[in-house]
């Protein structure tokens, strides 16, 4: 697979006005660079999936521009661009009488890939979102279980290797704990593929999670704060913001926060019994793994090396720091 096929998104003074005069997008200038995870957040009814049809066009802007690598996605032919850009939705809109394997192979087939290619594209896509093609590639999607239709409808998603992927509400439809289980997965394909993504949710923690960048939409799709997931935490734009991400936005953002391995103490006699934590877990694994101990503090490892201890303290303090920096 392409690990370069990502593109640069720009769009600028981009309002809908629907039929009616509903306004759902008044003015959004939003740059979502290639290869990025951009995440555009917003209550029910901001605009969130005008935006996304925009950029597919899906529908028409009534003005401004959409570009994508600077050309203007409106004179591109709706199919090559369609061709540019995955799109998943959260019902997966998977085709109920066509198997996974046929429903993965929608866009090449389209293309006209010869057979051989279509079925060595399906088993490796399938492979990438962890099903087996021997074992799920026959069956129907009734014959899934909700998360993995969800794999199965990225997979087709990606199957012509498009440069973007557009995805709304996309892990919505299942269980808190199989939403976790996918959100982790996909943040692991992203690594392998990519691709610039910009994702639709309602839910700010899933939003906090995935994103490089967040975009904070309100009613009009107005823009109220665009920035990396630790400064929107850190420091909310605007009352709005600050509601929607709501009172225990301390509590989130240690949960974006690293380990400073510069803030450990030593590790002493008494840590024996005390917590561990990874070094690549963040402050909200540190102190999640301290409150289960008794002993006060946790203990920080790296492999076979045991990097340091933290107390309570430690880590507010470290939260603190990240504040003033942010
Ligand atoms: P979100 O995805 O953030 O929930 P939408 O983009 O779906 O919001 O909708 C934004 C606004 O536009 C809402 O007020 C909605 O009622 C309105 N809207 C969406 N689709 C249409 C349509 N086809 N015709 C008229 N109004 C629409
Ligand atoms: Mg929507």
């Amino acid at each position: 697979m392409d690990a370069t096929a990502a593109a640069d998104i720009e769009l600028s003074g981009v309002r809908k006005e629907y039929a009616g005069g509903s306004v759902a997008v008044s003015h959004l200038d939003l740059h979502v660079p290639a290869g990025s995870l951009t995440v555009l957040v917003g209550p029910s009814g901001c605009g969130k999936s005008t935006v996304l049809r925009m950029v597919n066009r899906l529908i028409a802007p009534t003005a401004g521009n959409i570009l994508l690598d600077g050309q203007d996605t409106s004179r591109i032919d709706k199919v090559a661009l369609r061709r540019k850009i995955g799109y998943v939705i959260q019902h997966v809109g998977l085709f109920p009488h066509q198997t996974v394997s046929q429903n993965v192979a929608t866009v090449p087939k389209l293309l006209g890939w010869s057979k051989p290619r279509i079925a060595a594209r399906v088993e490796e896509l399938l492979d990438l979102v962890g099903l087996d093609s021997g074992m799920h590639g026959r069956r129907y999607p009734h014959q899934l279980s909700g998360g993995q239709r969800q794999r199965v409808g990225v997979a087709r998603a990606l199957a012509a290797d498009p440069v973007v992927l557009l995805m709304d509400e996309p892990f919505s439809a299942v269980d808190p704990i199989v939403r976790h289980r996918l959100q982790g997965e996909f943040l692991r394909l992203q690594e392998t593929v990519r691709k610039t993504i910009l994702l639709v949710t309602h839910d700010v923690d899933e939003a906090v999670r995935l994103g490089d960048r967040i975009a904070l939409l309100s009613e009009g799709g107005k823009l109220e704060q665009y920035a990396p997931p630790a400064e929107l935490l850190a420091r909310p734009a605007s009352a709005f913001v600050a509601e929607f991400i709501g009172t225990d936005r301390g509590i989130k953002r240690l949960s974006v926060t690293d380990i400073d391995p510069a803030v450990l103490r030593p590790v002493g006699e008494a840590d024996r019994d005390s917590p561990e934590v990874s070094a690549a877990g963040t402050l909200y694994d540190a102190l999640a793994a301290l409150l289960e101990g008794g002993t006060g503090h946790v203990v920080v490892r790296s492999g076979e090396n045991l990097l340091g201890a933290m107390t309570a303290d430690d880590v507010y303090r470290a939260a603190q720091a990240e504040v003033a920096a942010a």
